[in-house]
């Protein structure tokens, strides 16, 4: 075989890297006794683009960011349809118009009032957005997410209503601890309150579930996730 230098340009060891992921991930599935596939998500926050070109080549189809600024600066020759980029960090109010610009769904959805700001510039903008109602399930004072469950209820009453906002789902960063039963216990409670949401709201189709990270995904994966979101897994440490 004649191997042509400079050709292959596959960065062999990310490859390996989401190789192990995926096959960690169908073990989870396995031992869950579960018949459904789950989403990998890389999280490219903190690398530069050069890092999803590569994660690209590994064939990664979804991305997650954290802030529309660096959005803004780092996807700015991405083509129609080449992939997916979502938006998994809390999104300020006066960014929601350039949010709604750059991204195709929005995880981080965290009040009533971001639901109806990214409705209408969502519907200036002649789109529907797909977004996941994020959930504070660790309460541990640190997290963004509705900790309140009427306060989710009334939010979902209101995007009943709206025509340029579509949720999907819900999502949660786990609690900060090694003690493997509390994070099991927050990642089960989104499923839970996932299910009374869908029999509260019929008409609303939830079925996504985005839980689990690098140092949580199989106990996630044990409690139903349906995306898990890795960055470090991916691309190793961030640097801070
Ligand atoms: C950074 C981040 C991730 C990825 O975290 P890792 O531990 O690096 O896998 C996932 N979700 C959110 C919301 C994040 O901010």
């Amino acid at each position: 075989m004649i191997v042509k230098e400079g050709v292959d340009t596959m960065n062999v060891e990310m490859n390996e890297r989401i190789a192990q992921i995926r096959y960690e991930i169908d073990e989870a599935v396995r031992k869950a006794g579960r018949s459904d596939g789950v989403s990998l998500m890389a999280v490219s926050k903190n690398h530069p683009y050069e890092a999803v070109a590569d994660a690209l080549g590994c064939n990664m189809t979804l991305f997650g960011e954290n802030r529309v600024q660096e959005i803004a600066g780092k996807f700015t020759e991405r083509k129609e349809g080449e992939f997916t980029l979502r938006l998994i960090g809390h999104l300020q109010s006066n960014k929601v118009k350039k949010a709604v610009s750059l991204v195709d769904g929005i995880d981080s959805v965290d009040s009533e009032k971001l639901v109806r700001l990214i409705d209408k510039e969502s519907e200036k903008a002649g789109k529907v957005m797909p977004v996941l109602l994020e959930i504070d399930t660790a309460k541990d004072g640190t997290k963004h997410g509705f900790g309140d469950k009427d306060d989710l209820f009334r939010t979902l009453e209101v995007i009943s209503s709206l025509h340029h906002v579509k949720v999907e789902g819900l999502m949660t960063v786990g609690p900060q601890t090694s003690v493997e039963t509390k994070i099991y216990k927050a990642f089960n409670s989104l499923r839970l309150l996932q299910d009374e949401c869908a029999q509260q709201f019929p008409d609303l189709d939830f079925h996504q579930l985005s839980m689990g990270m690098s140092g949580d995904f199989r106990i996630a994966i044990e409690a139903g996730s349906t995306i898990v979101r890795i960055g470090t897994a991916i691309f190793g440490s961030r640097g801070y």
